[in-house]
């Protein structure tokens, strides 16, 4: 990006076919790029807060697209985290303040910050920074499947999005209650 003119899809980052994600990737920054140049138009202080977002949108893609075209090259077994359902967990991510994409805006707000620098806020239709309140102490790893579920996913979904967590350390385990 720069000044008023915005790169989108391949132009920012040329997604490997064997990792994925290029053709999301093109129509996400396209629909969001196109909300960027209204903002310069509609609202100067918005126009720079979606400016941010898109940076840092471009940024984190680059990140996790790497780091899957690493994963993909290793072959490492992945940890059996499913046998955390039966424990204890809490919440464990660090936060910070950021611009986010919102409905049809831009605003600063809360993120949860990953291990690997990125950050996130939603994830399949779910705002994960909930789960600070449902778990700001050891909660049953099964209540917060139940959470999950009672947003409409489905029970193998839940327990998936809850694998997520835990292996993006936004979730620990404990010993106990
Ligand atoms: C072999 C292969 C397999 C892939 N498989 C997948 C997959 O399974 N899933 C997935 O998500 N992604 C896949 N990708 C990646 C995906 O195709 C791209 O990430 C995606 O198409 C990027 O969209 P884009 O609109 O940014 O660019 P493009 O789709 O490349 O569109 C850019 C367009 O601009 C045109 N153009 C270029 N220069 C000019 C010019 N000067 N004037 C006018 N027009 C111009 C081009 O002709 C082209 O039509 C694959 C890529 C490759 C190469």
């Amino acid at each position: 990006m720069r000044e008023r003119r915005v790169s989108v899809g391949d132009a920012i980052l040329a997604h490997s076919p064997v990792a994925g994600n290029g053709i999301h990737f093109a129509l996400l920054t396209a629909k969001l790029a196109a909300e960027l140049a209204h903002s310069w138009i509609a609202n100067a202080k918005e126009s720079a807060r979606a400016a941010a977002f898109y940076c840092e949108l471009a940024r984190s893609s680059r990140v996790r697209h790497v780091n899957a075209l690493q994963r993909s090259h290793q072959e490492q077994p992945q940890p059996d985290l499913r046998s955390a359902i039966g424990g204890y967990v809490r919440f464990a991510g660090p936060t910070r303040c950021e611009p986010l994409h919102v409905g049809e805006g831009f605003k600063e707000g809360e993120a949860i910050v990953l291990p690997d620098g990125t950050s996130v806020r939603w994830l399949a239709g779910v705002d994960l920074l909930e789960l600070r309140a449902i778990a700001s102490r050891p909660v049953p790893a099964s209540s917060v499947v139940n959470y999950f579920s009672a947003t409409g996913l489905s029970t193998s979904r839940a327990r998936a999005l809850m694998d997520w967590c835990m292996k993006h350390e936004l979730l620990s385990t404990t010993l106990d209650g």
